[in-house]
């Protein structure tokens, strides 16, 4: 049986990394590593969390169609490589994308499948706090990241579903609740 594929977005400082994190314990599930031409994170393994590449390199990359899908965000290009994504699904085992809501919803006008998954912070004020608590922005990215996270925020019902990460554990286990009930069907 084809693997199901779960698309999951959030706005920046939600906590989707942790919670990813818990979910991918699953062996069933694969995480899908994005490419992108932003700055690799402190912390961050290349190959492990993204393919970190430059701008003309990712536009050659779109022009020979490798993307599913890709979106500039945060003024950055980020796409999920459609071979490798398609590679696992006809294996049998589920793929998770960790992508925003343009990709997302670029996706859902070319599939006809996959559960779409939102995930919200409590409120604007305690993402603010997340991020700052972060320290990984400047003021002027963290004024970015919370603009754009208004505007994902405001298209959070195009989803199937929406997960609110106010207690951890109890987010982890909303999300895992519904893979499992997206495997059955
Ligand atoms: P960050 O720079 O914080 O890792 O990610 C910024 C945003 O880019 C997040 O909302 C993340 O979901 C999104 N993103 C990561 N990879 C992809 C991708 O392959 N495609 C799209 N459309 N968005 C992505």
């Amino acid at each position: 049986m084809r693997g199901k594929l779960f698309i999951i977005s959030g706005p920046s400082g939600v906590g989707k990394s942790t919670i990813l994190k818990e979910i991918l314990k699953d062996e069933q599930l694969v995480f899908s590593i994005s490419t992108t031409t932003r700055k690799q994170r402190k912390g961050e393994v290349a190959g492990r969390d993204y393919v970190f590449i430059d701008a003309a390199e990712f536009e050659a990359k779109i022009n020979q169609k490798e993307f599913l899908e890709w979106a500039k965000v945060h003024g950055h290009y980020y796409g999920t490589t459609k071979k490798w994504v398609e590679d696992i699904l006809d294996n049998g085992r589920d793929v998770l994308l960790d992508i925003d809501v343009q990709g997302a919803l670029n996706l859902r006008k070319i599939l006809d499948y996959g559960v779409f998954v939102f995930i919200m912070p409590p409120s604007v004020e305690e993402l603010r706090r997340r991020i700052k608590e972060r320290k990984t922005e400047t003021a002027k990215s963290l004024a970015r990241r919370i603009v754009n996270a208004e505007g994902e925020i405001a298209k959070r019902n195009l989803y199937d579903y929406i997960v609110v990460n106010d207690i951890l554990e109890e987010a982890i286990l909303s999300l895992q609740e519904l893979i499992a009930k997206a495997r059955i069907v």
